[in-house]
Formats: C-alpha cells, structure tokens, sequence
C-alpha cells in the first residue's frame, strides 16, 4: 500500500546537483505517502504541535522520515527544531538536556524517547575555536563540537546524506525536501550533502554510516560518495573509543550485520576497527571469515525472531581468530602454552578496547565465553552437570558450535552437549560412563592441575581454536 502509493506520487520538477538549494521541494499529501495518523509515534507528532504552537518550528527528520517512506517501521523518531535546547526544555515537564559535542534535548514518554535537536548550521572552517562552548574542530578538519544553531535551510545543508535531510511537517503532511532526498529514494542511493570528502574528514564515522543504511535498505553508495572512503578508512582510528563501541553495535547488533561485514571488508572499514581481526583474516582467512560470518548471519537470525542479542558473543567471535596467532607468538618467546593463551586474550581484548571502548560488563563475559572452551571437553564426575548449571554454558555451547561450524575439529563435541542436554538422568549417567573408555576425556581431569591464586585470578584457561 505504501509502496504502491509512493510509487503513484507526482515526480518533483529535476534539478542537477545534490548541493541543497535554499528553496525546498515542497510535496503535498497527494505527492508523497505520509499520514500523521498512520505509523507515526503518537509522541513524536505531539512534540511537534506542542513546539508548533509555541511558536517554534518543529518537524519529523531524519531516518523516521526516510524509513516510513520505504515502509519499514522507524526505529525511532527524531525532531528538529527552531526552538534551543532551553526552549524545548521549558515547552515540556519531561525534558532533559543531553550531550556536549551535540546538545540534544530527550523528552520522555514513559519508555519511548523522542529526540529533539534545534537547527544547527555548518560552521565555516577556520573560525573556530578549540576551547568554543559551540564549535570546534581539530586540524584534520573533524568537527568536535557542533553546537552552532541555525536556519531549517542550515540544517538541511549540515545533515550527512540526502535521504536523511527530509523533513515531515505533520501538520500539513508536507514534505521539505532540501537535497534531492525524495530523487535518491527512488533511486535507493546513499548520497552525502556536499563535498564527500570534506564531509568525511569533518566526521569520519559518516562513512560507517553510510555503510550501515547502505546494508540496512539495501541501496548502493552513490559513487562520489563511496571513492574516498577506501582511503579515508584509517581516520577511524582517532574517534574516540566511547563513540565507535556505539557505532559497532549499530553496525553489528540491528539484524543487517553480515551485509555490513560484506561492505565494511569492501571498503577497507573493518580493518581500523579490528585491527587484529583483520590479521587473522589475511593469515587464515578460510576458517575466519567462516567463523565471524556464522556469528553475524546467526545474530541477524536472532534478530529476525525477537531473541536477545548480546555485545559479549558478537565480541567473542569476531576475536577469536586472532587468538592462536597471539598465542604462538608468546610461546615463541618462551612462555608455556596455557600461559600464553591466557596472555594472549587478555592482550587481544586489552588492544580492541583501545580502538572500540567494550564496557567491562561485556568484556567479563567473552573470557567466560573463551574459557568455557577449554571446559566443555572436560565432562567426567560431576563436571558435566556442574557446566550445565553455569550461567554462561549456553553461550558456551552455542560458541563451540560455532566453532564446529566454521570447521573446528572437536570430536563430536558439540553433538555430546545437545544429546546431553536432552537426555534423562539415567541417560546422563551412561553417557559419563561411556566418557571414561575414551582415552582423552578419562585423562584430562587427572592432567588438570588444580589450580593455584594466579590461575584463578586469570580465569580457567581458553582452548585455541583449530592450528592455521
Ligand atoms: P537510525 O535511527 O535508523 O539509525 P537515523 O538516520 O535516524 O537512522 P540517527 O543517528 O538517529 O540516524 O540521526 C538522526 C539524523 O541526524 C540523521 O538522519 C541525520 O540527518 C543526522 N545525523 C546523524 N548523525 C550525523 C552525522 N554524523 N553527520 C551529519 N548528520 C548526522
Ligand atoms: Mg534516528
């Protein structure tokens, strides 16, 4: 029906370049598909009215007004606005300022956010200054702090990509479309506003952005917006930490990741944001690009089916690889090999936290993970049931079937914990005693030494995975 309606709408008069004009397209109801009463957040429309009879400006932008138009349900709803971040605070009781390289305004709903921005305009390079309350910007030309208002016009112009700067006055069920936002809809293409390099040196991340909408609605990156980004990538490495971790889950975490793994590796994205991931996928690149494949095209699955989704195992298997090569490395300058596999991830997840900020309650989990690796082989007395009562075991046992997947050898491993997991008690015990007559699982519990302050400290030990 959307569909069908957009594609019925009138053609905007042409115009030639993406540069946004000072006069928007401005398109009617009977031009576009848009309905205030339909698929919008009640909230979102009363935000707007509010700011609209207060004398403000105030309309739907951004990727609500792009995704209603492809007729996928926004995520959420974005405002902007005329009004200042302390002007929309006062218009509502249940507002809070956010922010500091980007004031926002967040009005609450109970659970739901409606996001309010006032119009922000481009600053000219060189006037600002560093130690600015409203602009600022470091010598590459990266904006750091963005805070100068401006017109609605000013906003257009400083919005990263055409198919982002439409703005919906529910009001008047109009459409502003500034940049020839509605023309690249169509023709499913991810455009930068202005000069692509400019706008990516002014903010790296538009690149992952435009990586991740480009994966996300299944359109093409317009190709003076794809050139620079190959070699622009490496200026990923100096945003900070904090902000990357955000990003990756939006790129890894929203149920397109192994599209965006697909363009990331074909626009040289993945590389700065894995660094040692990368690596392994130059050293053993069959069983890598297996492995993480399988995680990301079973987090989508998950996503897909409503099931949770954690940062931790995502984490997990994209560094996994990485981890023999480490390993032998230490062993190479002598150290023992439980030693330097324990070394090794604690390195490994110590690196990735420099460039991708993981949060601690994350980076817990993926050496519980990796660890539970070296356990699950381990079966014999009671050490079976004691693992199924871990609260980590059924991240475990989905990572060790991951592993199997991507073509770890573990001997059916992966097949003993299902069968084991369903059997009944007696069941259970059979499948103990039948362990003991094979040689590898009788002895390793005896091998196992018990384990002293330092060991425990460091976890209970990781198995690599497959030798490259
Ligand atoms: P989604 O919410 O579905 O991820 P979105 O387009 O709404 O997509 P947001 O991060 O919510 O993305 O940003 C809202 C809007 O703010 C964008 O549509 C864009 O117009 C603008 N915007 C966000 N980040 C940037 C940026 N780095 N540079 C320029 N404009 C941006
Ligand atoms: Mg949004």
């Amino acid at each position: 029906m959307l569909k069908k309606l957009f594609q019925s709408f009138r053609s905007p008069l042409r115009h030639s370049k993406q540069h946004p004009r000072s006069t928007p397209e401005v398109l009617s109801n009977r031009q576009h598909p848009l309905r205030r009463d339909e698929n919008i957040s009640r909230y979102a429309v009363s935000v707007v009215e509010r700011l609209q009879n207060a004398g403000y400006q105030a309309y739907l932008v951004g990727g609500c007004v792009r995704d209603l138009l492809l007729g996928i349900k926004p995520k959420d709803f974005d405002v902007a606005t005329s009004a200042t971040p302390e002007q929309v605070r006062a218009e509502f009781r249940n507002a809070r300022v956010i922010g500091r390289r980007f004031k926002l305004v967040h009005v609450h709903f109970g659970r739901e956010i409606i996001e309010v921005a006032t119009f922000r305009a481009n600053h000219p390079q060189g006037e600002e200054d560093e130690n600015s309350n409203l602009s600022a910007r470091h010598e590459s030309g990266r904006i750091l702090r963005d805070n100068v208002y401006g017109s609605l016009e000013d906003d257009a112009q400083r919005r990263d990509f055409t198919i982002n700067a439409l703005y919906f006055d529910v009001t008047g069920e109009r459409i502003l479309d500034y940049a020839r936002g509605m023309h690249d809809i169509r023709n499913r293409l991810i455009r930068l506003i202005g000069d692509p390099e400019q706008r990516y040196l002014e903010d790296p991340v538009r690149m992952l952005r435009a990586v991740r909408f480009a994966a996300k609605l299944d359109f093409d990156i317009e190709k003076h917006s794809a050139e620079p980004i190959a070699r622009l990538a490496p200026m990923l490495r100096d945003i900070p930490a904090a902000r990357l971790f955000d990003e990756v889950l939006k790129l890894f975490l929203t149920g397109y990741a192994e599209r965006t793994f697909d363009l990331l590796l074909d626009y040289g994205l993945f590389a700065p944001l894995f660094p040692a991931s990368a690596a392994a996928l130059k050293h053993n690149p069959e069983y890598t690009e297996r492995l993480i494949r399988e995680a990301l095209a079973s987090t989508d699955d998950r996503i897909e089916q409503g099931k949770p989704v954690t940062p931790a195992f995502l984490f997990a298997a994209l560094l996994w690889p990485a981890l023999p090569a480490r390993a032998a490395q230490l062993q190479a300058r002598g150290m023992p090999p439980i030693p330097a596999i324990q070394e090794a991830a604690h390195e490994l997840i110590s690196e990735q936290c420099q460039r991708i900020a993981v949060p601690k309650r994350f980076t817990l989990p993926i050496r519980e993970i990796w660890d539970m690796q070296e356990r699950l082989p381990r079966r014999s007395g009671k050490r079976a049931d004691l693992l199924l009562e871990n609260p980590r075991f059924r991240a475990g046992y989905d990572f060790l079937l991951l592993r199997e997947n991507a073509g770890d050898d573990t001997g059916g491993l992966g097949d003993w914990w299902t069968d084991y997991q369903d059997a009944s008690d007696s069941e259970r015990r059979r499948m103990i005693r039948d362990l003991s007559s094979s040689p590898a699982e009788g002895s390793a519990p005896r091998k196992r030494r018990r384990g002293g302050a330092k060991r425990r400290n460091r976890g209970e030990g990781a198995t690599p995975p497959a030798a490259e």
